[in-house]
């Protein structure tokens, strides 16, 4: 996967770079890179994604539980209604907004939930979610590197690519190849 973004980055590097680029789709490409700047954080590498989800499964557990107080603070609207895992188990990390031990231990984070779903008597919701949240993530990154490359080739402003972009979403729900183009 980080081999992935890596080529994506560098070659929207080496695109912005080039002198031909109009100075003003430059600016729209350097903002809309800006944008993903805490995504990336979040999704580029193995440690970001496990501090991520870390991170979701903390919030969401106190989110579960929170009184107005504590919503205040997370800068949360509603408290949680969904389920965080529906095992029987008073002590499941879940619960406590911890990352399960067996996914900690785990060599990819993926592999970890795919084990811990496996092995846990319940239903980890909380924990599908964190990985919703995180693909959501991964594909608003891809995304915007894909609108940036079509931006810079066709020369039409980042905003009108992303205006483009969403009404083919619209017309072609669920075929995610649309911005496979520039291969
Ligand atoms: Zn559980």
């Amino acid at each position: 996967m980080e081999t992935l973004f890596k080529q994506r980055e560098e070659r929207v590097a080496a695109k912005i770079e080039q002198p031909s680029v109009d100075p003003g789709l430059k600016l729209g490409a350097s903002e809309a890179l800006r944008e993903i700047r805490g995504d990336l954080n979040d999704v580029i590498t193995q440690d970001g994604r496990e501090a991520f989800v870390l991170r979701y499964l903390q919030q969401e557990a106190e989110r579960f539980r929170a009184d107005e107080e504590t919503l205040d603070a997370l800068e949360a609207d509603e408290p949680r209604t969904r389920p965080l895992c529906t095992c029987r188990d008073s002590g499941c990390a879940l619960k406590e907004g911890r990352l399960p031990v067996i996914v900690q231990e785990a060599s990819t984070l993926q592999q970890g939930i795919r084990r811990f779903r496996h092995e846990h008597m319940g239903d980890p919701v909380v924990l599908d979610d964190a990985e919703g949240e995180l693909d959501s993530k991964i594909e608003r990154v891809m995304q915007t590197y894909d609108h940036i490359m079509i931006s810079l080739s066709n020369k039409i402003p980042i905003d009108e690519v992303r205006r483009m972009q969403s009404e083919d979403t619209v017309t072609a729900e669920g075929d995610e190849s649309t911005a496979e183009s520039e291969a």
